[in-house]
């Protein structure tokens, strides 16, 4: 049965890869098609129509490597039953995927027991939350993606006279972790995590009764029901769920970590530091990972708002 790997993506250029580097590509999805390309054992891979360059990655890994590839449709609008039945019958369609390279359906009880476990790990990280420093959050996160287990870190005894602040955007990988230790060594800690690899990417808490009665339908409206994500049309939920966090954790300032190419989060850049009612510093990453200039930048922020 294929088993799912969610790459910590190798940010470093591959010699032989299939996307050399190239300008105009967004260095997540380059670093995410070669590791998939190298990764020993990948049977096939999983993609999105959430942007054009995750579609255009499809059609390159298409062009330059033998792996079965799905991309999978995800409805920009949401707010219409039909979208939802689209998801349904897309999770259905990837089904049949992972069957045709190698997997077996599983019974209607292994789903139900497997989405089970799944959800408790996801309540295990959510308690977490408040205790762990930003870099322990996306490392149990990146790890429980990898191997849907939680382990457990120690916990540090949350300060209140550190400055709250907000990272919100695309995906971090564990080479990113050196931005939450900028926060700390400038007297803040990241009280939010809203990037792609942190809490705000976690579907809703399952109801038990319809998962028992109908497990496929309750994953739709898990993922695709509650998710905020910036490809959405309208995208009125991922600021109505950040001003209700920002809130709630007395979050002073935001920070958009967006990789250069990213045209989703670039273009949401401005409308953020428009809309929000606190202080906004927008990062872009590539794979060059400019240190000095992160440091300083964070470094200027946090005093700017202490
Ligand atoms: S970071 Fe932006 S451009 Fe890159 S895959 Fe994600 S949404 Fe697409």
């Amino acid at each position: 049965m294929p088993e799912a790997v969610h790459f910590d993506t190798n940010y470093g250029s591959m010699g032989d890869a299939p996307v050399a580097d190239r300008e105009g590509t967004c260095p997540f999805m380059r670093s995410f098609m070669n590791t998939a390309d190298s990764y020993a054992g990948v049977a096939g891979v999983v993609l999105t129509t959430m942007c054009d360059q995750i579609r255009r990655a499809k059609d390159l890994l298409d062009l330059k490597s033998s792996m079965p590839t799905f991309l999978m449709n995800l409805p920009a609008t949401w707010q219409t039953a039909h979208t939802h039945q689209l998801y349904f019958s897309e999770l259905k369609r990837l089904g049949r995927f992972l069957a045709s390279i190698g997997g077996e359906p599983p019974t209607r009880e292994l789903l139900c027991n497997t989405m089970d476990k799944y959800d408790k790990a996801r309540k295990l990280i959510r308690s977490l939350g408040g205790q762990l420093t930003g870099r322990q959050l996306l490392t149990t996160i990146l790890k429980f993606h990898n191997t849907g287990r939680v382990s457990l870190q120690p916990a540090n005894t949350p300060t209140t006279e550190k400055i709250s602040v907000a990272f919100v955007g695309g995906p971090l990988s564990i080479q990113d972790c050196s931005l939450f230790d900028y926060v700390e060594e400038f007297g803040g800690r990241v009280a939010l995590d809203a990037t792609e690899t942190g809490e705000r990417t976690m579907p809703a808490p399952f109801d038990r009764g319809r998962l028992r009665d109908n497990p496929l339908m309750e994953l739709t409206d898990a993922y695709f029901g509650t998710i905020p994500d910036v490809f959405r049309r309208p995208d009125s939920a991922l600021y109505k769920w950040l001003q209700q966090e920002i809130r709630a954790r007395e979050i002073r300032g935001v920070v958009l970590l967006r990789y250069v190419w990213c045209d989703l989060w670039h273009a949401e850049s401005h409308r953020m530091k428009e809309w929000l009612d606190v202080p906004f510093l927008d990062i872009d990453m590539n794979e060059e990972h400019p240190e000095v200039r992160n440091r300083t930048r964070i470094q200027a922020f946090m005093e700017s708002i202490a």
